[in-house]
């Protein structure tokens, strides 16, 4: 699996719609201070989930969205989807190409899809679940997270190995079920007591 192509719209500086294509293995990015390096990383985290707009530089969700400059206005919604290519199906998506698009706009209003398909967040979190792709990823190493991965506290550092080793998607899981075990009990805990009463 890979990234393929990123396209973005309204993203940060990239006001017009910037489509790049990515070839498997290495690629640098590189240009000139102020040039967009960080945004691109920005729109990947981002696209992935990234709730936080601190995180991306950002004080409000509306931040990553292109406010304008001397020469441009500033539009209303930004867009960005990636392409991966999944021919080697390591997701767990029966699909040779995966596109995952979200977009936020000026209402504060925020669509995500998978493969054109409407979906909701979590259908995205759960698609990469432990694949190293999630939001608190180990694929994107940003400027000052290696220093935090030595200052985190060992339970933080742990859940990055935890993610890495696969694990996360079996804790989700069964705190899952614990969720629903206690739902049930508190059910059948009401219908005894209802029993109780008739009897
Ligand atoms: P450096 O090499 O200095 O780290 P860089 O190439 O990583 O630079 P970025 O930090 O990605 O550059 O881009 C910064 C530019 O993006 C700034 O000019 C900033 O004004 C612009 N920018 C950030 N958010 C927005 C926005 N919402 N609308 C318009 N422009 C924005």
């Amino acid at each position: 699996m890979y990234l393929s192509r990123i396209e973005m719209t309204g993203f940060k500086s990239f006001a017009d719609k910037t489509v790049i294509e990515f070839d498997k293995g290495i690629t640098a990015v590189v240009g000139p201070n102020g040039s967009g390096k960080s945004n691109l990383s920005e729109a990947i985290r981002w696209v992935l989930g990234e709730q936080s707009a601190k995180s991306l530089r950002g004080s409000k969700m509306e931040d990553v969205i292109f406010n304008g400059t001397q020469q441009r206005k500033a539009v209303n919604l930004a867009k960005v989807t990636i392409v991966l290519n999944n021919e080697d199906r390591y997701l767990d998506y029966d699909f040779s190409e995966i596109s995952i698009a979200r977009s936020y706009n000026r209402n504060g209003e925020s669509h995500y899809s998978i493969n054109n398909e409407s979906c909701r967040l979590k259908d995205i979190v759960d698609l990469l679940l432990d694949s190293g792709l999630g939001k608190n990823n180990f694929s994107m190493i940003s400027q000052g997270k290696v220093e935090n991965i030595f200052l985190n506290k060992p339970e933080e550092r742990r859940a990055i190995f935890e993610e890495a080793a696969g694990v996360q998607k079996y804790q989700m899981r069964k705190l899952e079920a614990e969720r629903k075990l206690n739902k049930s009990a508190d059910h059948l805990s009401r219908v005894k007591d209802i029993i109780h009463e008739l009897s």
